[in-house]
């Protein structure tokens, strides 16, 4: 499979619109983005794609990677980051299936799946298919499986996508704390490539007004306030799965601008033949 990274930013993406700190501004000198996240996933034995989140720069980012338009989607969670691209289905799509979670999230009485169907209700273009966690479906040909994360209030799910015939192995962590329950952990163990939420270093958490939590040994946040992994905890999470390649996504301008180009944090356009 071919895995093209269309969206590596959080959700005011880097550069940011009005922002002239100095990583947006190196961001723009070096020609360089981390638009809304999204990931493009090519099943190169059937030619048949699959796009993890309707990321709101669908339009740019399809005009900008030479990537197919997608067969198919999975939607990790509700928020805007990740949803919200999905109404650039209308007139550009026949019919696409869109895949979520039937669990209902107490934070919204409605499960992911339910949601998309009632926001997007006015869209004939685009099918919602149910999927429980840990159910794995064939989907363009590649198995799929939505695991529970840990991104309050919301419920979100990471994600495992393998090549049935290659054994070829792409985990995404979604939006997640630390706190990735274990079943989730063994079920994205292993893989060829793993995107981790790595939204600032550990360094920034005190700038949150939370702070940081799940600490390790030495005292470092692996989690910024309650949402997200910070660069120290995405990375632990990486080598706790034994990630052969890891790329951190869903990064924030807050990185300081003499670490936010260092490795191994992604930008858009990234590719990676599993
Ligand atoms: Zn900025
Ligand atoms: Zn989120
Ligand atoms: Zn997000």
């Amino acid at each position: 499979m071919q895995v093209t990274l269309l969206g590596t930013g959080d959700t005011t993406g880097t550069p940011t619109v009005g922002c002239d700190c100095d990583t947006c501004t190196e961001a723009r000198r070096r020609g360089v983005e981390r638009s809304r996240f999204s990931v493009h996933v090519r099943n190169g034995r059937t030619g048949e794609s699959l796009l993890v989140d309707a990321s709101p720069d669908f339009r740019h980012q399809f005009l900008t990677h030479d990537v197919p338009l997608p067969d198919a989607m999975v939607i990790s969670h509700i928020h805007f980051d990740h949803l919200d691209g999905l109404g650039n289905a209308y007139r550009v799509f026949d019919d696409l299936p869109v895949y979520a979670a039937d669990e209902t999230d107490p934070a919204t009485g409605e499960s992911v799946a339910d949601t998309v169907r009632s926001k997007y209700d006015y869209l004939d273009r685009i099918t919602v298919h149910d999927v429980s966690p840990f159910e794995t479906r064939r989907i363009c040909g590649l198995d799929v499986t939505l695991v529970p994360v840990d991104h309050p209030p919301l419920l979100c799910y990471g994600l495992v996508v393998e090549d049935p015939e290659t054994g070829a192995k792409l985990s995404l962590s979604g939006d997640t704390s630390y706190d990735v329950p274990t079943e989730s952990r063994g079920a994205l163990r292993d893989p060829d490539l793993f995107l981790a939420d790595g939204i600032v270093p550990a360094s920034l958490c005190e700038y949150h007004p939370i702070g940081g939590r799940h600490e390790n040994d030495q005292g470092v946040p692996r989690t910024f306030g309650s949402k997200h992994m910070t660069r120290e905890g995405a990375l632990e999470l990486a080598e706790e799965l034994d990630a052969k390649t890891t790329r951190l996504v869903h990064t924030a301008h807050f990185y300081p601008v003499d670490e936010a180009f260092e490795e191994p944090l992604a930008v858009d356009g990234e590719q990676y033949e599993l």
